[in-house]
């Protein structure tokens, strides 16, 4: 958010900025979502809705877990928030109490350490490679766990990484973590549409770990309506009602506009986000191209999400003659003082040897992206 802002500073001031920062689709919300949401103006949806969401759009996210994810929750395991970060909020708030450990893989998303942290939870965080596809091993899981493992965060499509993992790589997780029953797995699956591999496969359907997995979703990644806030979660009953208990206290329900707007989105058909998902494809392969143009950069092909997390550190310690950049974030601020490119350094994902580029832009502005970054990159020696 803070490059973003630059980034708008310098736009501000007559500077053609591509921006690379973004953390949203760059799609308007497809119009039948859109229509939804003026009828529910229109037909009076301005009360309080209930504390947990709408029934009618629970029991669409029951079916949407039922059809999509073959996972069988009841309308009592599902709370609707405002937007998927307020559901993992809801969730850490509610399992994790003082000193309590959480396993994160990194590279994380910014929120889980900043929310276990709030919580007054220990952030035991997990490295893993570009030469791994940024992965944990199931060896590695297991060697972090202690007695005060509390829960586990799984991101898969991955922000920042676009890493996916496989149903066989889920399943040698879930039995390492089926061996230890009192941690909690939060799973987050909001990039769950945006995947290049095909079906998505969720943690939670593996029967050893089922009953203690949290999965995270909503309709801000896969229907472009992150403004909308929706989120939501299919959880154990226990955990669902302590989420509902603070949610009550902290928020009420979410919009209601939004969630007449959101039911409109799952009980319709996917195709605006399965055409979506085809122009990320494509975009992230223009992008991979780029980078393949420039020297020295070691990246994974991202398999969903809509980021690229490239290792740029064989560049730290250079300099154009006016700048030597030291690490991730000087590299941040070089690319968009030189090549008017925004990014966001790797650092903030607990990864300071990569910057991470959002492809949530049009085709003909990556292009532009790519080739001023090829020349800023060109010119560090
Ligand atoms: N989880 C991940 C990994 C994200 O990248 C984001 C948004 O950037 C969210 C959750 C939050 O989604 P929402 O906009 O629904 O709160």
């Amino acid at each position: 958010m803070a490059m973003n802002q630059k980034s708008q500073e310098l736009q501000a001031q007559g500077v053609d900025v591509v921006n690379l920062s973004v953390g949203e689709p760059d799609f308007f919300t497809p119009d039948h979502v859109k229509e939804a949401a003026k009828e529910a103006v229109d037909k009076n949806f301005s009360f309080y809705s209930p504390g947990d969401g709408y029934m009618d759009l629970r029991k669409a996210v029951v079916a949407k877990f039922k059809n999509e994810n073959n996972l069988d929750f009841t309308p009592q395991q599902v709370i609707v928030s405002n937007g998927a970060k307020h559901s993992l909020a809801n969730v850490v708030m509610s399992v994790v109490d003082d000193g309590d450990e959480v396993i994160v893989p990194a590279p994380y998303w910014v929120t889980y350490a900043e929310l276990v942290k709030l919580a007054g939870g220990v952030n035991v965080v997990l490295e893993t490679t570009v030469e791994n596809d940024f992965k944990i091993t199931p060896a590695q899981l297991e060697a972090a766990i202690t007695p005060k493992t509390k829960a586990f965060m799984l991101c898969s499509p991955s922000n920042p990484t676009g890493s996916v993992y496989s149903g066989g790589e889920l399943k040698a997780i879930a039995d390492i973590l089926a061996k230890y029953p009192n941690i909690i797995i939060i799973a987050d699956e909001i990039y769950e549409h945006i995947n290049f591999v095909g079906k998505h496969e969720s943690i939670a359907q593996f029967e050893n770990v089922r009953d203690r997995t949290v999965v995270i979703n909503g309709v801000s990644k896969c229907y472009a309506m992150t403004g909308y806030r929706i989120g939501y979660i299919g959880a154990p009953l226990w955990i669902a009602k302590a989420c509902s208990k603070l949610q009550s206290q902290f928020t009420s329900g979410p919009s209601s506009i939004a969630q007449r707007a959101a039911l409109k989105a799952l009980t319709s058909d996917n195709s605006f986000t399965v055409d979506m998902n085809k122009i990320f494809q494509r975009r992230r392969d223009l992008v991979l191209q780029g980078l393949s143009e420039i020297p020295a950069l070691k990246y994974n092909v991202p398999q969903g999400a809509f980021y690229l997390f490239p290792d740029v550190s064989a560049y730290f310690g250079k300099s154009d003659g006016e700048t030597v950049i030291k690490d991730c974030t000087d590299m941040s601020l070089y690319l968009l003082a030189k090549a008017y490119v925004a990014t966001v350094p790797g650092d903030a994902f607990g990864e300071p040897k990569c910057i991470r580029l959002s492809y949530a832009t049009a085709e003909e502005k990556l292009r532009k992206a790519m080739t001023q970054m090829k020349e800023a990159f060109a010119k560090l020696k």
